[in-house]
């Protein structure tokens, strides 16, 4: 057990993380959104607070400083996957990122009898966008399936790639499954076939340490929240020659060069992308989120999340009448169901017990037919938990056991 010391400098640390009466809250949610630390929150309140002011405009001080610190989280962001500041353009998140892709560089470069190849165990983000598309252009979409462990299966990529495929679209790490993409492969077979490579890098920059340029790839997006940011803002990385070549989206100010009422000209890129006010407070936020991961370190995450991994999955199979999903060496993600009880009353009663997990389809409807389940139990693993969580879960488990007999 924690000493009364060290739970309060966590207590401190994490206020998402305490129940009314000062214990600790099981939360077992982190691949739906990550919990906060106070360095972030109190980023975000001095930018909201003391530091506010707007950016791209103003003359005095207090916003040429906003400037800089939105520019400065801009080059955090890059930073913390190997990318240049020019190459990240703020959006909402990586849905509107995904979809920014799709409605400008899609539109431009892709026409009726193009392929796009997506997976089996794609977020619906990474899917809609493409049908979205699919319907205006005419380009099609294949499907990779995955391997009997919940991986996509490269192999079959490699079958299924032809020149015809100008895109391949893969999650880096499955948000249902936890497994962890050959992302040095799947580039190469994209790039084999003249396709460019797209990697929803949503669940994997929490996790893993992510080096765009070693990858090679050319589209890489994310979203703040899941990685102890805030809401409302995530990252689009693109390779500075095709962000440079990609035309504009959302018309307004500070996207412009010059605008007459007969033409406009555009300012360069991320500029060009980021249209209006943007999401001044939050991007700064989302700068400190990456200073306060960068300062633990991704490989020692990874190694946190990937021991309590096994000893949850090694929990899991001795309560038996649970069905464990995905790859032993998941990354920081456990999907499981059990037997003659509905993950969403699992739920219910893991809340009555202090523990939160998501029970759903996880925005993966495709891989829920493939896994041939309406829905699974997820626990996901952040850097704040340790064993006590997964203990609390078991417990929870147990108790879900005895009511439903
Ligand atoms: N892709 C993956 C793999 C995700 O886990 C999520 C979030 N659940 C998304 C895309 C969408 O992210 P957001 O809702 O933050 O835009």
């Amino acid at each position: 057990p924690a000493s009364a010391g060290a739970r309060d400098s966590f207590n401190v640390q994490w206020p998402g993380l305490v129940n009314a009466d000062g214990s600790r809250w099981h939360y077992l949610d982190t691949a739906a959104t990550a919990q906060k630390p106070q360095v972030v929150i109190d980023a975000m309140a001095r930018a909201m607070g003391a530091d506010y002011a707007t950016v791209h405009r103003g003359v005095y001080a207090r916003s040429a400083n906003m400037t800089l610190a939105y520019e400065a989280a801009r080059r955090k962001v890059a930073g913390l996957i190997g990318g240049q500041e020019g190459e990240v353009v703020f959006t909402r998140g990586a849905t509107e990122a995904i979809n920014l892709i799709a409605q400008t560089w899609g539109v431009q470069n892709l026409k009726a009898g193009d392929r796009i190849l997506l997976s089996q165990l794609e977020h619906h983000a990474n899917i809609v966008p493409w049908q979205m598309l699919r319907d205006r252009t005419g380009v099609e979409i294949d499907i990779c399936p995955l391997t009997d462990d919940g991986r996509i299966d490269l192999d079959a990529a490699e079958r299924m790639l032809t020149p015809a495929h100008k895109l391949v679209a893969f999650a880096h790490i499955s948000n249902v499954l936890g497994s962890l993409l050959d992302a040095e492969r799947a580039v190469a077979l994209a790039h084999g076939v003249g396709a460019l490579i797209l990697l929803d890098g949503c669940q994997a920059v929490p996790r893993v340490s992510v080096d765009v340029k070693a990858l090679d790839c050319d589209f890489y997006v994310f979203s703040a929240h899941k990685l102890y940011g805030p809401t409302g803002i995530g990252a689009l990385w693109a390779r500075a020659d095709i962000l440079d070549a990609m035309p504009p989206w959302q018309g307004g100010g500070a996207m412009i060069d010059r605008v007459t009422f007969g033409t406009t000209t555009f300012a360069p890129a991320p500029q060009r992308f980021e249209a209006g006010t943007p999401a001044i407070v939050e991007a700064i936020a989302f700068g400190a989120a990456v200073d306060f991961v960068a300062g633990i370190g991704l490989n020692a995450i990874h190694a946190h999340e990937s021991a309590l991994v096994a000893k949850a999955r090694d929990a899991l199979r001795t309560t038996n009448s649970v069905r464990l999903f995905g790859p032993e060496d998941s990354a920081g993600i456990v999907s499981f169901a059990m037997e003659g009880v509905h993950p969403h009353d699992l739920g219910t009663i893991l809340d009555e017990e202090g523990v939160a997990i998501r029970a759903g389809h996880h925005c993966a409807q495709p891989l829920m037919e493939h896994l041939g389940v309406p829905a699974t139990a997820r626990a996901s693993f952040g850097i704040y938990n340790d064993e006590s969580d997964i203990a609390a879960l078991v417990r929870g488990i147990e108790r879900t056991k005895r009511i439903f007999g």
